[in-house]
Formats: structure tokens, C-alpha cells, sequence
């Protein structure tokens, strides 16, 4: 086994788009030029002398697929070098791995404080999950900085929040959520999936450990399920770890390899697809049909300063309020012909959501309605078509 010809100090002033391409790889002795699909549950020791020492740790080598593989190794080493993080494991979905951040970190008697805009099932993971083993959840408004001082309490030992935040595209400001965050001891934890690894960085802003469900963006083309959690050493060596090999939330080696092989050509899909949403979104806002469209793009976004100064791009979602009601935004989503409807987000495909009647259906419309999720908010992740082509089949439908 050998890794590529670039050298470790090389390798670390390169750009993200090469590293994408050469992160991370494990090259067998045939040569490969594409990463190998390491397909096995198992590993043959050379003797049982070699076993003994690799269960206790005093040999390296692999052991069992629940907690390493050459192929998810792969994976994560790539994902380690596009968010700058010092090491990181995968999972199954992006659920595992906000479940096991969380989880493996937190004791009963510990106080989590999360923003109240998250994604539903990690909405669920901190409202109900949570508090059922002991650690108390204090749920915030992201955006409003005071609630986030005034929420911090002696046993806070994690503060959780996604930004832009599912629908809405609301901001949280992370440095200063983290400086907060930091002050009372709490490790910072932020689910990057609606950004993506290429657009923000919240190491960069303080945060502690990033989640992500693969399943999004990475894969990128709606195929496989998985998710990464990327924290520093102590993080991944003292909690995580453990918590991965024993509980078993593991992602198979078949899907790392399918989410490898994504991160190679993420910039290309992202990029094209964040221009397509600019475009959307200031289509939308011109037409006469339209309410208001939001994107952290356009100047017009309350936080647009905030979006200048974290991220690198704005994304490839725009939500956006029909004038009408609820059966005008359905007749609208029923009339499109080239933007499909699921709950999906992050593909080469466009795809269209009515949050109020789906994600966020298990919400009380009082909760919605805090969120900005009115019968009328449709959240549209936009693909890699002709721009041009998502324009005309978007203007039909609005007819
Ligand atoms: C999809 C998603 C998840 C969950 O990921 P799965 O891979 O579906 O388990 C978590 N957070 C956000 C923001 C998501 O969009």
C-alpha cells in the first residue's frame, strides 16, 4: 500500500479542489488509478501472535469494517482535508452523525443549547431524544445573539445549530456563538450540510466538530446515504471513537466509496449549481407571483453581511413564498415538469419541497410559523440544468 507521490507539505498548500481529487489515497500494489472498493467486513492476521498485538493496539492494521477500512479511511481523510479538520469518522447517514456527536459527548445532567430552526430530525434528536437520557435542551432563536448568552448555564457542556438554517435560510452568526459557546465551557457543534464543506468553513469561526449528512451534497446525485462527524483529536479519540466502534452507527464501505468518489467533482456540481440559484432567485424576487424570494446572495437577505463574511458561496437552496395560499404553492410544485417533487435536497436534479405539509409537518403551526414556514414557503434545492431551461419550466408553472 502507498499513498500518491505528493508530499505531505505539498499536499497542505494545495487548493481544495486538488485535494479533492488526491486526498486521502490508499494506493494497492496493482496500481490503481481509481480508489479501490475495499468490500470485506473482516481482515486476515499472519499469525495469531499479529492478532493479539493488533487488539492491543500494539500493531497497526485493520481489525473489522465496524471501525475501520481502507475505503472509508479514504473517505475521511479526503473530507479531513477539504474542512481542515485534525481527523474524523464516518457514518451511516447524516442522522448517525448528529446522533453520535451528541451522544457520545453528553451525560445525564448536562444542558445542551441548540437553535430552534434545525433540520427535523435533529430537531427531534435535541427536543426529545435528548432530555429522555437525563441532559436537559434549552431550544433558542440562532439568530438572536442575547438568546444565546442569556440560555448558557453552569452544566452547558454543547451548543448545536445548522446554518443557513432548513427552510428559511436564516443565519446564525458562528464566531459569535462559539465565543459564547466558549466562554462556558461548551464545545460547539454545527451541521454544515445546508452550506457545504466547499462554501463554509465553521472551523474557521469556532466550531468545535462539523456534521454532515453525505447523502446531500457529497454524494450529489442522490444515490447513497451516509454522513461524517470531523472534530479535533481529543474529540474523536476520547469520545467518538468508542462510541462509533461499540454502538456500530458505521457507513459500508460501498457508500464511502460512492461519497470518495462525489467529493472529487463537488466544486464543479457546487458551483454550477449556486450560480443556477442566483439566477432563481432573482427571477423570483422580480415576479409579480412571487411574495418574496430569500437567498444569502442577494443584498436584499437581512443577513447578507453575515453570509459575505462566512461563507465562500452562497448555496444551492432558495426558499421563496408564492403570493397565495397553500393550494397555490401546490399548484405551482404540480406544474412543473423538469423540477421534481421530494423532500431530497443537494442533487444534480432540481427539487422542490412544501415544507409546512412535509419536513416540518410533525411541528404546531405556532412553531412554524416562528420559523417563517407559512403555507405558502417552498424550498426549492436547485440542480446543475441549464439555467435557462429552469427559468422557462419555473415560469410556466407560475402562470
Ligand atoms: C438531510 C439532513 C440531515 C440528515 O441526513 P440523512 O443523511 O438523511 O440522515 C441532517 N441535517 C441536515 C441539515 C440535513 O439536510
Amino acid at each position: 500500500m502507498s499513498n500518491t507521490k505528493i508530499s505531505k507539505d505539498r499536499f497542505a498548500s494545495l487548493n481544495d479542489a486538488t485535494k479533492l481529487v488526491h486526498g486521502g489515497t490508499i494506493r494497492s500494489e496493482f496500481g490503481e488509478t481509481s480508489e479501490s472498493l475495499f468490500l470485506t467486513s473482516g481482515y486476515i492476521y499472519d499469525s495469531a501472535e499479529s492478532a493479539e498485538a493488533r487488539f492491543k493496539g500494539d500493531e497497526d492494521g485493520y481489525i473489522y469494517s465496524r471501525f475501520m477500512n481502507p475505503t472509508i479511511k479514504m473517505f475521511e481523510e479526503r473530507m479531513i482535508a477539504l474542512e481542515g479538520a485534525e481527523d474524523a469518522r464516518a457514518t451511516a447517514t447524516g442522522m448517525a452523525a448528529v446522533s453520535a456527536s451528541v451522544l457520545s459527548y453528553l451525560n445525564a445532567g448536562d444542558h445542551i443549547v441548540s437553535a430552534k430552526a434545525l433540520f427535523g430530525s435533529c430537531r427531534y434528536v435535541v427536543e426529545t431524544l435528548l432530555p429522555r437520557f437525563g441532559v436537559e435542551t434549552t431550544l433558542v432563536d440562532g439568530s438572536d445573539i442575547d438568546a444565546w448568552k442569556a440560555a448558557m448555564k453552569p452544566n452547558t457542556k454543547a451548543v448545536f445549530f445548522e446554518t443557513p438554517t432548513n427552510p428559511a435560510l436564516e443565519l446564525v452568526d458562528m464566531q459569535a456563538v462559539a465565543d459564547i459557546a466558549h466562554e462556558a465551557g461548551a464545545l460547539v457543534i454545527v451541521d454544515n450540510v445546508f452550506a457545504t464543506p466547499y462554501f463554509q468553513k465553521p472551523m474557521e469561526f469556532g466550531a468545535d466538530v462539523v456534521c454532515y449528512s453525505a447523502t446531500k451534497h457529497i454524494d450529489g446525485q442522490g444515490r447513497c446515504l451516509g454522513g461524517v462527524v470531523l472534530g479535533k483529536q481529543d474529540y474523536i479519540d476520547d469520545y467518538l471513537h468508542d462510541f462509533m466502534r461499540q454502538t456500530g452507527p458505521s457507513i459500508s464501505p460501498f457508500n464511502a466509496w460512492v461519497m470518495l468518489k462525489g467529493l472529487e467533482t463537488l466544486p464543479l456540481r457546487i458551483e454550477k449549481a449556486a450560480s443556477n440559484a442566483r439566477k432563481v432567485a432573482d427571477f423570483l424576487s422580480e415576479h409579480q407571483k412571487v411574495k418574496r424570494a430569500i437567498y444569502p446572495g442577494r443584498e436584499d437577505h437581512p443577513q447578507h453581511e453575515l453570509a459575505k463574511r462566512q461563507m465562500k458561496g452562497f448555496g444551492t437552496m432558495v426558499a421563496f413564498e408564492i403570493d397565495g395560499t397553500k393550494e397555490d404553492a401546490f399548484n405551482f410544485m404540480n406544474k412543473l415538469e423538469i423540477i421534481s417533487i421530494s423532500n431530497n435536497l443537494g442533487d444534480t436534479k432540481s427539487l422542490i419541497t412544501h415544507p409546512t405539509t412535509t419536513t416540518h409537518q410533525r411541528l404546531e403551526e405556532e412553531e412554524r410559523l416562528e420559523l417563517s414556514i407559512t403555507p405558502s414557503l417552498i424550498r426549492l434545492s436547485v440542480g446543475i440544468e441549464d439555467s435557462e431551461d429552469l427559468l422557462n419550466d419555473i415560469a410556466e408553472a407560475l402562470k
